[in-house]
């Protein structure tokens, strides 16, 4: 079950870029990219082991971001929700990513809020 959604708020369109760019440098140096990525994503995660996993990558803060702002987009656009969220992005665990991915949901949606009520005020 997908339903699709067209992005609607100029701040999405912008979170679009800033993930694009860090997930460039994320691929470029990021150590589980090149190594076996399965363990990043072991049944039974825990958040010592995500940190400790991710501990000596040189680009945890950006791959943090990229994770936290890719995790919301997808949940715009393909449905899901926070609870669902896995594996070790950013030295974190999805369930500890889980509030970080809502606080740009709530951003998107502020911003869609206030566009519209724009609007509307510009039809009056
Ligand atoms: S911070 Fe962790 S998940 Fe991100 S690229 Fe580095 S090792 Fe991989």
């Amino acid at each position: 079950m997908t339903a699709s959604k067209t992005p609607t708020s100029p701040l999405e369109h912008r979170l679009q870029a800033e993930v694009r760019s860090l997930n460039a440098t994320v691929a470029e140096h990021g150590i589980c990219p090149r190594a076996n990525p399965a363990a990043w994503f072991a049944a039974g995660l825990t958040r010592r082991r995500a940190r400790l996993l991710c501990q000596p990558c040189p680009v945890r803060t950006a791959c943090l971001r990229a994770a936290v702002i890719e995790e919301a987009l997808v949940i715009r656009t393909v449905g899901g929700s926070v609870h669902s969220l896995h594996g070790a992005r950013g030295g974190l665990t999805g369930p500890a990513r889980a509030p970080l991915v809502k606080e740009v949901l709530d951003a998107i949606a502020d911003d869609e809020a206030s566009r519209t009520a724009e609007a509307a005020r510009g039809a009056a």
